[in-house]
């Protein structure tokens, strides 16, 4: 009777929730946009209870839908945009100021500050990742010092911080469970990603009093019930988007990897039980927690994937929609020389250069709108390989196949030639919407529904790509990218 899973799926720009059966086959989907507020150049907000209003709302449509009895749902699971910052009132319930968001910036001066007075080696050693405005500490320290009688509330054990997963637990449990899994925790730079608990030295670095912080548990977990129509449903599956999206693409051994081609792309490498830490400058970071386990990745984004896709219909209006772009590159039949470098806001792992800028090389006089297109969607496949080199030379681990979601794995042409350049199989999924079922699986897990055996059967690739292309000529082009990306970098100076 119990066969549905309840997938929240809390992202930056939208609330959804997903219903999935118990062959992991999506039933019904609800979504709602949620408002992004801008005070400042540079500072991204969100209204937490909002985004819990969304997230209900959708929850319930989904319910009325599919026509579902509360009785039917075995579980819900929860995943979530990444990094984001809640901090509230522990009686009153209400944020003390609005979430802020994983792309706000505010506090990348102080970050700069630490980094000068030598504390990045220390951070990355404990956490896995870099010193950055991006993460939550430098955040909850800012609401701390800046809103009136935060600081003093916080020393009265009178407030609470959460990530979104924290936040809509904490409402869907009327405030009984303040609990994280072990795969948000590793996103707040407070957290011993080797020990598993929160760091005192980094808590006292950052100024934030250890009673404000979560529990955290496995990512499979009974976290707490959500009462819904009289029904009591468990709530048992938590992880971060990213994490999810591996979970979901059931990259469960070591080296199993994963794209996810959406406006930035986001790969992740599951390094198995050991954090592989990077020379490369990417992230070490946890995947999961499950069978009393912790199972590590190491993380790696191309920062415009998909955003270059609209480039070429919005900036140059090339195309005019996204789709286009594969019947116009596939036009191309001769080898093509041109290159175009998408480095529009600097390039991030393994170059790091900031002050690198979009570049296009080899331009001939029969150079037409075709090559650009091409070059263009090349592009996204040469920087996720980029990461793979670094991802395979940290880890030591050879990619086996690259699990690949998000929308722009919808086009042929890239997924083709992204198994052409890395000579490796391309394996699009069923779903390509991998974030909300490895919630679901998560959930799903902990209630009995399926084991990680079933998940690996019940997987359905839709269309696998195979590499066609010679050694020679993939060697040739990947030296070219490298050449293209190099004349690039340091533009800005
Ligand atoms: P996000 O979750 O980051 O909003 P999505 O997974 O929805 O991203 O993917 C949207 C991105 O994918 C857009 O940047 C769009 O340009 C690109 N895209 C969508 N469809 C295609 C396609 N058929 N070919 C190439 N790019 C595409």
């Amino acid at each position: 009777m119990k066969k549905y899973i309840l997938a929240i799926d809390q992202g930056t720009t939208s609330s959804r929730t997903v219903l999935f059966n118990d062959k992991g086959v999506n039933c019904a989907v609800s979504q709602r946009e949620t408002k992004q507020i801008y005070p400042k150049h540079g500072w991204v907000e969100q209204d937490a209870e909002n985004i819990y209003k969304t997230q209900l709302k959708t929850l319930r449509e989904v319910v009325k839908t599919a026509n579902l009895n509360p009785v039917q749902i075995g579980a819900i699971g929860i995943t979530n945009q990444r990094e984001t910052t809640v901090v509230w009132h522990k009686k009153t319930g209400k944020p003390i100021y609005n979430a802020i968001v994983w792309q706000d910036v505010r506090t990348s001066k102080w970050c700069q500050k630490l980094q000068k007075a030598g504390k990045e080696k220390i951070i990355k050693e404990k956490t896995g990742l870099v010193l950055d405005s991006y993460f939550s500490a430098t955040k909850i320290k800012w609401i701390l010092d800046t809103i009136p009688n935060a600081r003093t509330q916080a020393k009265n054990n009178e407030l609470l911080f959460g990530t979104i997963d924290t936040w809509l637990l904490w409402k869907m449990t009327k405030g009984k469970i303040h609990a994280t899994d072990y795969s948000n925790a590793s996103r707040t730079l407070l957290f011993n990603i080797h020990t598993l608990n929160w760091d005192e030295e980094l808590l006292d670095l950052f100024d934030i009093p250890k009673s404000l912080l979560p529990q955290v548990k496995p990512s499979s977990y009974h976290f707490g019930d959500f009462k819904f129509e009289k029904i009591n449903i468990p709530i048992t599956g938590i992880a971060g988007d990213q994490q999810a999206a591996l979970f979901g693409q059931a990259c469960f051994k070591k080296g199993d990897t994963k794209n996810t081609y959406g406006t930035g792309c986001f790969l992740l490498m599951n390094t198995g039980e050991k954090a592989k830490p990077s020379k490369n400058g990417l992230l070490t970071t946890i995947a999961w927690g499950l069978n009393h386990k912790v199972y590590y990745a190491l993380e790696g984004s191309v920062f415009i994937g998909g955003a270059a896709i609209k480039w070429l219909r919005d900036g140059l209006q090339l195309i005019k929609n996204a789709a286009e772009s594969e019947l116009f590159a596939s036009k191309v039949k001769e080898e093509s020389s041109v290159y175009v470098v998408p480095a529009f806001a600097g390039l991030g792992a393994p170059f790091w250069d900031m002050d690198a800028r979009g570049a296009i090389f080899g331009l001939t006089q029969d150079t037409n709108k075709n090559h650009l297109i091409k070059a263009t969607l090349e592009s996204i496949a040469y920087r996720s390989k980029d990461l793979i080199l670094a991802m395979e030379s940290d880890s030591n681990i050879k990619l086996a196949n690259l699990n690949v979601d998000g929308g722009a794995s919808a086009n042929g042409f890239l997924m083709q030639f992204q198994a052409d350049i890395l000579n490796t199989i391309v394996k699009r999924a069923k779903v390509i919407e991998s974030t909300a079922l490895g919630a679901a699986y998560l959930a799903g897990i902990e209630i009995g529904l399926w084991t990680q055996e079933e998940i690996i059967s019940m997987q359905e690739d839709e269309v696998s790509f195979y590499p066609k292309m010679s050694k020679s000529k993939r060697e040739q082009l990947y030296k070219n990218w490298l050449k293209a990306v190099k004349r690039s970098m340091h533009w800005e100076d």
